[in-house]
């Protein structure tokens, strides 16, 4: 079948991203398959041929404002009837059957396993609405070559969805089964980033750390990305607590270019949520992890999800959310309010905690964290840090911005010289919760 778009010059795609890092890397990987296809990128839907909103299906929100925003593309397809509009991602999984009903302009709807296919089911598309939405258990997408963005960090995807089935949670049935990446795939990938200048690796997946592929864990993974050249830093998200083996903290802990950073979902500091969510350890485990990994690996900073007004959480049981995050005192978290979601084993139980009540835990989630995050920072103050250059800092005056190895934004005065992608060392002079404003040594 031809593939390649039958109009005199390229057609032109605009792609918009929702949702988390996976779904930015899986939108990079449907660039880099387009391309491939002979299709040319545009950053104006109203010149598109073609527009794809890559979406995210893990809270309701998230799909309302999805929808929205089709509503609000579809005005290009009037402009241009030829125009085609996708839905990619978790919310084509999620919403397959209902999706041509609700967005009756829709040319294309394809679940997260069907980008290979994207260049036959867009020339589908052209005539007939176009649905591809099998989850497949060997895809990896592996030895396919991504568009990466342009900058000094990189994102590479380890392994595709999840085998965990927490309750409150859609990705197993909107990503699929777990599945790992080959090292060899993953390794060429990393090699062609450093080639191009990347100084940063973050290795992706569900469970990240739950990655093997044959005789390769993660921990071994870790090594091998180490082991290139080019490569500075490498960090990973997110690892399940259940999957932080001691071959992982010894790769974080005997491989410098290992960030001294972690991503430790907590989802509840109680232990009937816990069971409730089915997250497969208990309060006291995930303590003993956080004892252990701050034994192990010096400077290391800390940060979370946290999910208020699961479906039975009590007053208490929110109690002890906050006592834990005073206990183990996290750099960042990331808090949201439970969102029922259809096709979990949750959906079925509905909301017992209401909306009023659930804002007003997520606000003292984030007052909270914002205090400890304050508190963290200020341990810094007067130490040296080094900083990983990004660009131009959003504040201006001659200032630069990159990251610490914990993961923090530095704020350092540029120099003729430095430039995005240099290493510079910097002494903290001020603090807020979200940044670190430096001095130059
Ligand atoms: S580990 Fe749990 S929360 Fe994370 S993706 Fe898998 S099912 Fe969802």
């Amino acid at each position: 079948m031809n593939t390649t778009p039958n109009t005199a010059s390229p057609a032109r795609v605009y792609l918009e991203t929702y949702g988390c890092q996976m779904n930015v890397a899986d939108s990079e990987l449907v660039g880099g398959i387009l391309r491939g296809a002979g299709y040319v990128h545009t950053d104006s839907p109203a010149e598109a041929d073609v527009i794809l909103v890559n979406t995210c299906a893990i809270r309701e929100h998230a799909e309302d404002r999805v929808l929205r925003r089709l509503s609000e593309l579809a005005h290009f397809k009037r402009a241009r009837p030829a125009t085609r509009i996708g839905l990619l991602g978790c919310m084509a999984q999620h919403n397959r059957a209902s999706l041509l009903g609700r967005a009756p302009w829709l040319d294309l709807v394809a679940g997260p396993d069907s980008y290979r296919r994207l260049p036959e089911l867009l020339d589908h598309a052209r005539f007939d609405a176009a649905v591809d939405v099998r989850l497949d258990r060997g895809e990896t997408y592996a030895g396919l070559n991504s568009d990466h963005a342009a900058g000094i960090r990189a994102y590479v995807t380890a392994m595709r969805g999840c085998d965990r089935f927490c309750t409150f949670c859609v990705v197993p049935y909107v990503r699929g089964r777990e599945r790992s990446v080959p090292p060899a795939s993953i390794l060429a990938e990393v090699r062609e980033l450093a080639a191009r200048g990347v100084k940063e690796i973050v290795l992706l997946g569900q469970t990240v750390n739950a990655y093997r592929e044959g005789e390769v864990e993660f921990g071994g993974l870790l090594r091998m990305v180490a082991a290139i050249e080019g490569i500075e830093r490498i960090r990973f998200t997110s690892p399940h607590p259940c999957n932080m083996t001691d071959p992982v903290i010894d790769a974080m802990v005997s491989e410098p270019k290992v960030q001294p950073y972690l991503h430790l979902p907590l989802q509840s500091g109680s232990n009937s949520m816990l069971a409730a969510m089915q997250r497969g350890y208990t309060v006291e485990q995930y303590l003993a992890l956080v004892d252990r990994v701050r034994a192990s690996i010096p400077k290391l900073a800390l940060s979370t999800d946290i999910i208020v007004g699961f479906y039975g959480e009590t007053e208490a049981d929110f109690e002890a959310t906050l006592s834990l995050m005073r206990t183990v005192r996290y750099d960042s978290a990331f808090s949201f309010k439970y969102s029922v979601r259809e096709h979990t084993r949750a959906h079925p139980l509905g909301d017992s905690v209401s909306e009023d009540e659930k804002a007003r835990r997520l606000a003292a989630v984030i007052e909270l964290q914002q205090a400890i995050a304050l508190e963290r920072n200020r341990e810094s103050l007067g130490h040296e840090v080094a900083v990983l250059i990004e660009g131009p800092a959003r504040r201006g005056g001659g200032m630069m911005a990159g990251k610490t190895p914990q993961f923090k934004t530095a704020i350092v005065p540029a120099r003729p010289g430095v430039e995005p992608g240099d290493t510079v060392v910097a002494r903290v002079e001020a603090v807020t919760a979200q940044s670190l404003i430096c001095a130059r040594v």
